[in-house]
């Protein structure tokens, strides 16, 4: 592995003008779980890393923000931090679902959320539930700031919007109204220590008679180059009484509008009847988690 020099700026700023005045010659470098498996396999040759784990307040988890329900979670928060937050659990059990698959124990206590998406591998478990939470992302670079939707961020297969020397901050979350339920399941050979075959997640909100639904989003993972939402399926639920029928009938549509290939982890048509199957459970298992709200 070639040498390089690890810096460590203090602030945002700092961190930005470093990676200007070294130009390509530089990485960011967050839990580097990613970054070094690349160093080692040699796919890139860094003459420095800037650390961003030392940039004060990236690693915060702040819920209820401003008294209106929404969620921040810097970009510096690990896996970990996500998976112990009683706080995200209760509000936001899909993350918590992602999450505590991801890689193992040791891999999970340094392994940030900021970075899992920046990597943008479409398997990338920590993407697919905060697209189906209508998930924004912050971004600071040498031109200033700008917010984004987070499924927008995804350009292609390891390819993010982000310009040279930009960051990402935070990860915005939404509030979610009363009677929301919401899961995901990472699907593969084994749970741990294996990037999923399929990626799927749900949420669901009922109305006050616990009937009807008023919101539904799905989003799902390696079904498509970047993290993907089934729109036509969450627009059929919408309005609907909820049932096993009707959320089977969600599945078959959200597997029509994927768009699975064939890899050497998978074939296209085993993805797609999976999305159909794995899409009804979790609309199963968030309608099991609304009536254990109560
Ligand atoms: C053994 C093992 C098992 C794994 N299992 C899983 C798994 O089950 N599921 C899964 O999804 N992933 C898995 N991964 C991948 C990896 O752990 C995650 O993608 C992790 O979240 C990456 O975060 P990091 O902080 O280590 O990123 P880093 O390696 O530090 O960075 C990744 C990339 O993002 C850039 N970057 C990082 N943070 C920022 C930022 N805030 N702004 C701008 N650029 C940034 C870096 O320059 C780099 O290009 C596994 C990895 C290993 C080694």
């Amino acid at each position: 592995m070639r040498r390089f020099s690890y810096v460590i700026p203090k602030s945002l700023d700092e961190a930005i003008s470093l990676m200007e005045s070294y130009g390509e010659k530089a990485r960011y470098v967050a839990g580097g779980t990613d970054l070094l498996v690349k160093l080692k396999e040699g796919k890139i040759r860094p003459e420095y890393l800037v650390s961003l784990k030392h940039i004060p307040s990236m690693d915060r988890i702040e819920l209820n923000q401003g008294g209106n329900g929404h969620c921040i979670l810097g970009a510096l928060v690990t896996h970990r931090m996500i998976e112990t937050s009683r706080a995200i659990r209760w509000s936001y059990p899909i993350l918590h679902d992602a999450v505590s698959n991801i890689g193992s124990v040791q891999i999970r206590n340094v392994a940030t959320i900021g970075g899992n998406l920046v990597n943008a591998v479409p398997s990338a478990d920590g993407a697919i539930p905060l697209v189906t939470l209508d998930a924004r992302v912050k971004i600071q670079g040498p031109k200033g700031s700008r917010e984004m939707e987070l499924l927008h961020f995804f350009v292609g297969p390891g390819q993010t919007v982000l310009d040279r020397g930009e960051i990402l901050t935070e990860i915005l979350l939404p509030p979610q109204p009363p009677r929301t339920g919401s899961a995901y399941i990472k699907f593969g050979r084994r749970e741990a220590m294996e990037l999923p075959l399929l990626g799927v997640g749900v949420l669901l909100s009922l109305d006050e008679q616990m009937r009807h639904c008023t919101k539904a989003r799905i989003g799902l993972g390696v079904a498509a180059p970047t993290p993907m939402r089934a729109w036509q399926a969450e627009a059929f639920l919408e309005g609907k009484e909820l049932s096993e029928a009707v959320l089977e009938e969600a599945g078959k549509i959200a597997a029509e509008e994927s768009r699975v290939r064939d890899s050497v982890r998978g074939a296209a048509w085993y993805r797609r009847e999976m999305v159909r199957v794995l899409v009804k459970r979790m609309g199963m298992r968030c309608l099991e988690r609304i009536k254990a709200l109560g």
